[in-house]
């Protein structure tokens, strides 16, 4: 059976060819703009509701829920009809709500400190399985609304692009999310960079950079090798030429490894000519992972170092540390026998600016 998000219009109007043509868009906004199960849907006849429940039944089935932060941040773990599973986290702040999505279950990208990397690849995730995991978190966010969809939870949404831009045009088109509020976020697949220069919905951009020399970032994030930095910035260039929106770079601070005055400096001079903003992240406890975070005063220390270099830099405030819902933790909880190597995530669960 399929999700409720999984059939587009079209496929939903042959499933309601029966009826009368208004309730196409009776159970389209229902599920889109509402954001209802069939079952909330009372001004369906009962025959009807009752058939829809059953044929579009939930593609997600929560597996786990923990709260953390007071309640301001919601850890789910969904398990898929194949017995996949994923996680979503939905950040309340006092201006706004956000979910971070995952695009995959798994990942196959292998960065060296990601907890999610570490369980290797299970599949694509569906664009209906993106979009339900959206709606579950507006559902759950209510009475607020929630405004905004960071793709940084589980996979590189990069590498399972037509479903994540199938998911993308629906929550801008159909769930009304303005485009300025989706944020992808990517490990520097460049040929899915230069795609999506090409469309006409300008979504923000966040690459995961981590390090600003070929040599550390070819260890710490293998896809690195196939497009080093210099074809990384080209493509990066020209996003922000088509799309006009600015740039970010997430750069994970770990004690030692990327930290210094002289990753400082190469990080200033790589992102200064592209515009980008670049946002630092307090490394996260995860199992398996050999090094240490940069601890706080350095963090100040390294931004500090940015700004002087005429950088535009802030430090991201971590949330759900306490339910392995932050940076470097999504799959934590249930990760394959430790690996010696480092572990974390490189995508966050953190909210962007
Ligand atoms: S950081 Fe992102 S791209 Fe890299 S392994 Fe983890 S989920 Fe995949």
């Amino acid at each position: 059976m399929p999700g409720p998000y999984e059939l587009s219009r079209e496929e939903m109007a042959g499933l309601l060819a029966h009826e009368p043509s208004y309730r196409v868009r009776q159970v389209w906004d229902g599920l889109h703009t509402r954001v209802l199960q069939p079952a909330e849907m009372t001004e369906l006849p009962v025959a009807l509701r009752t058939h829809l429940e059953e044929v579009l039944a939930p593609s997600l089935t929560e597996a786990d829920r923990r709260e953390g932060d007071e309640g301001e941040t919601i850890k789910w773990r969904f398990d898929l009809h194949d017995g996949a599973r994923i996680e979503t986290v939905l950040m309340h702040y006092p201006d706004r709500s956000t979910v971070c999505v995952s695009t995959q279950a798994g990942c196959a990208m292998d960065c060296q400190f990601c907890a999610t990397g570490q369980a290797g690849f299970t599949r694509q995730l569906t664009t209906g399985e993106i979009v339900e995991q959206v709606a579950e978190a507006m559902r759950a966010a209510r009475p607020r609304r929630l405004s905004r969809v960071v793709f940084m939870g589980m996979g590189e949404p990069l590498a399972n692009y037509d479903r994540v831009w199938g998911a993308i045009v629906r929550l801008h088109g159909d769930m009304g999310l303005s485009a300025r509020h989706l944020t992808l976020s990517t490990v520097g697949l460049v040929p899915g960079i230069r795609r999506l220069a090409g469309e006409d919905l300008p979504v923000n951009l966040a690459v995961s950079l981590h390090a600003a020399n070929d040599e550390l970032r070819d260890r710490l994030l293998p896809i690195n090798r196939r497009y080093p930095l210099t074809v990384l910035a080209e493509a990066c260039q020209g996003y922000v030429q088509a799309s006009g929106r600015r740039l970010s770079f997430e750069w994970a601070l770990i004690a030692g490894v990327n930290d210094r005055a002289s990753d400082a400096a190469e990080l200033a001079a790589y992102a200064r000519p592209l515009g980008a903003h670049i946002n630092l992240i307090p490394l996260n406890p995860t199992p398996g992972y050999g090094v240490l975070g940069t601890p706080p005063e350095g963090v100040r220390r390294f931004r500090r170092m940015l700004t002087d270099l005429g950088a535009n830099a802030t430090v991201r405030v971590t949330r759900g540390s306490d339910i392995d819902a932050a940076c470097g933790q999504l799959a934590t909880a249930a990760p394959k026998p430790q690996s010696v190597r480092l572990s974390s995530r490189m995508h966050r669960s953190n909210e962007l600016r």
